[in-house]
């Protein structure tokens, strides 16, 4: 299995690499500029190639994950350029770091008489953005936390608009536990039907990311707070093992977005390798 986690560009995305090279890790997520922001960075290519180099010595996969403010259902026009520049930019740098994508959330419900009207600009977005781009790194779409009922939170609308989309070979998707189980599409105790869903939808075909968390809330109370993956959380070593023994997630990277502060990341890393590690015949 492939575990990693995220790390910090504070010393640029070589030093991104290196930190999780330090850590036995064999992925790792980065914010590939202010995570508070949308300002289109200026980077080094230099720094962007050392990056990718060094992880194609050490077999290192990486993915970046778009600023917090990154939204694919803007509520006006502003907003909406910002966060079309700022997507264009955050693969631009995922392509030269040599990741495979960049992560963005779903979307939000922006009217409450056309339940329509957000997967439209969802589309819309997605088209306007991957028209204009023609490298390898993808755009991975996150499940959303919250709700039942909340929209990103099934496997049908994000294959759905996947499908939708002109583009969707540009597209991959990113599973996140914790977001699963806040909503209730994955409840710990139902991964059977998870799975087969997913198989039937053909979900897994573009699957390229899990995003490895334990929650910190029980399913379906609709909260996106992440806890360690052995605790204390709502999700059990048992449920978790489940999800990690699927055929159909061996290749992928299980990234780790934990509280660093209540399990340094190198431990708990050490825990999944020792747990995991050979794992689904890695
Ligand atoms: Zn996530």
């Amino acid at each position: 299995m492939k575990f990693g986690c995220h790390t910090s560009i504070r010393e640029g995305y070589l030093g991104a690499a290196m930190q999780a090279f330090r850590m036995n890790a064999a992925a790792f997520q980065y914010f590939p500029k202010n995570p508070k922001s949308l300002a289109v960075k200026n980077f080094s290519h230099e720094d962007a190639m050392q990056c990718k180099a060094f992880c194609e010595e050490k077999s290192l996969m990486s993915v970046s994950h778009s600023p917090y403010p990154t939204s694919l259902t803007p509520q006006n026009k502003k907003k909406r350029e910002l966060v079309i520049r700022s997507l264009l930019n955050d693969l631009d740098i995922a392509e030269a770091c040599g990741s495979i994508g960049v992560v963005v959330h779903f979307g939000k419900q922006i009217s409450h008489t056309d339940p329509i009207a957000s997967y439209q600009l969802v589309i819309d977005m997605l088209n306007e953005i991957l028209q204009r781009w023609d490298g390898n790194a993808k755009l991975l779409l996150e499940n959303n936390a919250g709700l039942p009922g909340a929209i990103g939170t099934t496997l049908e609308e994000l294959v759905q608009i996947r499908k939708l989309c002109t583009y969707h070979e540009k597209i991959g998707f990113c599973f996140d536990t914790c977001h699963a189980f806040s909503c209730g599409l994955w409840d710990g105790d139902n991964w059977d039907s998870v799975l087969s869903k997913g198989m039937e939808l053909d979900y897994f075909g573009a699957l390229k990311l899990i995003h490895f968390n334990n929650s910190k809330y029980e399913t379906r109370v609709g909260k996106d707070r992440h806890a360690p993956i052995f605790g204390p959380g709502y999700i059990t070593e048992d449920q978790f093992d489940q999800l990690v023994q699927t055929p159909q997630l061996a290749n992928i990277p299980f990234i780790l977005e934990t509280p660093k502060e209540e399990m340094p990341h190198q431990k708990e890393i050490e825990l999944l390798q020792k747990k995991w590690g050979n794992a689904s015949g890695w």
